[in-house]
Parts: structure tokens; C-alpha cells; sequence
């Protein structure tokens, strides 16, 4: 069984994904994470993201790997190497979306995330799962907040992960670049599938967003 949970960044999904994988003893698995590594790989490897051509032949030759932690965040294996922190930096932030814009990359986790949905039953978190990775998944539900909100979240994570000298501006700014850039990108753009439950988590506890999943999946 597939369950699909798009949304925008800071709306709650990963929260509420992990946690209900947890409760069904389904896999977890982060895509947007999948587009990070590769990411991190062209930073550091000095790819030119702007060149498609040598991004997608990047994505080919790259392996990436997500290992469920029983207890805590996943791991992500990069070539063998955990990346699992290094993804998460401002610089890897800032140029996700134009990594995740290019056709060719899309086609290379599309494979990557439809192969780990054919061996397991999953909970899918990203922006295109319902609509173009699994338009036959099970349920699916896409979750959203206000602006001021998804960017109060993000700004929290920083703080968690430890990350320091990002203004609440600068989140503020990237939120609203990612936004745009995913939901205007030709290929898989970021859109409520229409079979997809729409949950607005502004106001909602995280118990209640998983609560209202679980009755649906029910
Ligand atoms: O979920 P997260 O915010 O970590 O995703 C990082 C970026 O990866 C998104 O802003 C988006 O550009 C890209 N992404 C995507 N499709 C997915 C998951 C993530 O384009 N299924």
C-alpha cells in the first residue's frame, strides 16, 4: 500500500509522515531528501546546476540510499556516506528547487521511488507523489499552512538542527523562492492531486493532523 502526502515545505508532512509510518509499521520515505542529496553532490562536486545535461548524467551515477531509524530522523547515504546533516544546510536549501526542476533528474528518482514503492508498503512524503509517482497510491492527502506559519516551522527546524546565522527573513524568502519555483516548474509541478485530502495544519496539533489521517486511512 502507497500512502502520498504532498504539500509545500513547512506544512507538518514529514512530522506527521514519520509518525504515522511508525504507527502502521510502514516505511518512511523522503523524497525531498532524495533531490537534497544530489544537490549536496553538485555543490560539492562543483556542477554547474544550471547545466541539465551534466545533472542528469550526476543523478545516474549517484546512489542514494534512505535508512529508517527506529527511534529518530532517517539516515541518508550518499554514495556510501552519510549526508544526513550536510542536506539540510542553507546552501543545499537555496538550490534544491533548481536541481529538482530538471527533467532529467525527475526521471531518475521517479525510478528510484517507484522501485521503493513496488517492495514496500510506504508513506511517500514530497510534492509530486499523488499526482505523478503514484497516481494509483491508496490515499493521499496534501498538507498545507499559511505562509507565516510554514515559515515560523521551518525557522524552528534550523534551531533544532542546530543551524545558525539564518535570519527568519532569509527563511522567509527561501520558502517563498521554493514555492514558486516548484509550483510554476513544467515537470511535476507541486498541486493537490484531486483525489488528494487537503489539510490545513495551521491551527491543528500534530496529534490532530495524525488523527484526522488515520481515520481516512481507516
Ligand atoms: O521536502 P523538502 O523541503 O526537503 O524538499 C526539498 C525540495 O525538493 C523541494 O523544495 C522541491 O524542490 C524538491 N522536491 C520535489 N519533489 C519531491 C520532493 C521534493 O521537487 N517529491
Amino acid at each position: 500500500m502507497i500512502i502520498a502526502v504532498d504539500g509545500p515545505a513547512g506544512g507538518g508532512k514529514s512530522t506527521v509522515a514519520k509518525i504515522l509510518a511508525k504507527k502502521l509499521g510502514f516505511l518512511y520515505i523522503d523524497t525531498g531528501a532524495m533531490y537534497r542529496a544530489l544537490t549536496r553532490k553538485a555543490l560539492d562536486q562543483r556542477v554547474a546546476i544550471g547545466d541539465e545535461t551534466a545533472m542528469t548524467a550526476l543523478a545516474q551515477k549517484t546512489a542514494i540510499e534512505l535508512i529508517p531509524n527506529p527511534d529518530g530522523p532517517i539516515t541518508v547515504l550518499l554514495d556510501g556516506k552519510d549526508v544526513s546533516l550536510a542536506i539540510r544546510e542553507p546552501a543545499v536549501t537555496q538550490h534544491v528547487s533548481d536541481v529538482a526542476k530538471i527533467k532529467g533528474v525527475r526521471q531518475v528518482m521517479l525510478i528510484l521511488q517507484r522501485k521503493l514503492g513496488a517492495e514496500h508498503d510506504c508513506i511517500m512524503d514530497g510534492r509530486d507523489i499523488g499526482t505523478t509517482v503514484f497516481p494509483q497510491a491508496q490515499k493521499k492527502f496534501f498538507i498545507d499552512a499559511t505562509f507565516d506559519e510554514r515559515v515560523n516551522r521551518r525557522f524552528k527546524d534550523l534551531i533544532n538542527l542546530n543551524i545558525k546565522g539564518v535570519s527568519r527573513e532569509e527563511v522567509a524568502a527561501d520558502l517563498k523562492n521554493r514555492d514558486t519555483i516548484d509550483s510554476t516548474r513544467e515537470c511535476a509541478p507541486l498541486r493537490k492531486a484531486e483525489d488528494a485530502v487537503y489539510i490545513d495544519t495551521t491551527t491543528l496539533s500534530i496529534d490532530q493532523v495524525v488523527e484526522t489521517m488515520l481515520r481516512t486511512i481507516r
